[in-house]
């Protein structure tokens, strides 16, 4: 049974799911979930990330992370962590730029977070020579200052969405039509948790709501703030979500979220500020909301690509150029991805980013 259809049976016999089981459904379902059993990345694959586009986004937060451990008095062991690897490509050209740090190969222990058993396989190809760990659980990262990254993570985590309903929401819910998935909505009920949000949203108005994301930022932002280190949340999204942002990608084509579970990669926006609200709660700092555009100039990206150029002629510096331009320019990537970076309370932020 493919698992349209084992949606459809779980729907008549147990009634509508909430958005987030759907997408844990599709994304994770051990024998049909997008990305259980498949790499969806690169070229070739249903979309494309920052990583996967050029080695500089890599080698640039390497340097970024190494120079907050060098800020940070260069501690003895720290943990190296990543979440949702990928292919492994980020982490590489991390380690790969990072060689010459003196001190900071030795103090590293590199952790992996990582649900897909098959992206898991590519990892341990990719950093064969690096032997990392994974962990199952955020809260099994060794107990050592944090330095982390999550490019591309946070928007794959399932989300609810609500519908404001005058003093109350209606949960938007996945049942069926016929032989069709389709949207439906729940009964009109409070949401402590949506409290704030009656003050800037009107009747008809949907939010979504990442109980996953504020669960694993907390952690993290725990470590960080009692152990000192830093993360890097990279993603799209914005300050505080608004509206429908539920997409599915196929082939680099936005299709129905509904029509093929399983074969499609789905996402949402990530609301950053329920992200910087949690790290405050956690007792950690975290920088201004940056564009990733501005966020890599900052870091030298123009001369980590003249430096590049140099060596290249032809079709090799073509792709060059426009590697540097979707990654910074902000009709491309840009400004649609944000970058958050959480420190500790009397650390100096992560080169790039603003108090
Ligand atoms: N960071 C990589 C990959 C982004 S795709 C890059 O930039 O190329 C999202 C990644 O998060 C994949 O590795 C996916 O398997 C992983 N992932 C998604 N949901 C997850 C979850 N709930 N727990 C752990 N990993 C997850």
């Amino acid at each position: 049974m493919n698992l349209k259809d084992l949606l459809l049976l779980r729907i008549q016999n147990d009634g509508p799911m909430t958005v987030a089981d759907y997408m844990t459904e599709c994304l994770m379902h051990p024998e049909h979930g997008y990305y259980a059993t498949r790499d969806p990345l690169g070229a070739q694959g249903d979309f494309i990330t920052a990583p996967e586009i050029s080695q500089m986004f890599g080698e640039l937060i390497g340097l970024c992370l190494a120079q907050c451990w060098l800020d940070q008095g260069k501690p003895e062991r720290v943990a190296l962590a990543e979440l949702g690897p990928g292919r492994g490509t980020l982490m590489a050209d991390i380690l790969r730029a990072t060689k010459g740090v003196p001190g900071f190969h030795n103090a590293i222990e590199i952790m992996l977070f990582e649900a897909s058993p098959v992206l898991r396989s590519i990892q341990s190809k990719t950093l064969q020579n690096y032997k990392p760990q994974w962990v199952e659980a955020i809260s099994d990262l060794p107990d050592l200052p944090l330095y982390l990254v999550a490019n591309e993570f946070f928007d794959a985590l399932p989300v609810r969405q609500f519908l404001r309903d005058g003093e109350g929401w209606r949960e938007r819910l996945v049942g069926r039509d016929g032989t069709s998935l389709a949207f439906g909505l729940g009964a009109q009920t409070p949401q402590a948790a949506l409290n704030e949000r009656l003050q800037d949203t009107q009747d008809g108005d949907l939010v979504e709501l990442c109980a996953a994301a504020t669960s694993i930022l907390s952690s993290v932002a725990g470590q960080i703030s009692r152990n000192g280190g830093a993360g890097l949340i990279i993603d799209y999204g914005d300050w505080r979500s608004l509206g429908d942002t539920l997409q599915a990608l196929q082939t680099q084509k936005p299709i129905d979220p509904l029509d093929q579970p399983g074969q499609a990669d789905l996402t949402a926006h990530v609301d950053f500020e329920a992200l910087a609200v949690t790290a405050r709660a956690a007792g950690c700092v975290h920088s201004r909301l940056t564009p990733q555009g501005v966020f890599l100039e900052r870091l030298g990206i123009t001369a980590r690509a003249q430096s590049l150029a140099s060596r290249l002629s032809g079709s090799q510096l073509e792709a060059l150029i426009s590697a540097h331009r979707r990654l910074t320019h902000p009709d491309e990537m840009g400004n649609l991805f944000k970058v958050l970076g959480l420190y500790p309370q009397h650390a100096a932020p992560p080169p790039g980013l603003e108090p």
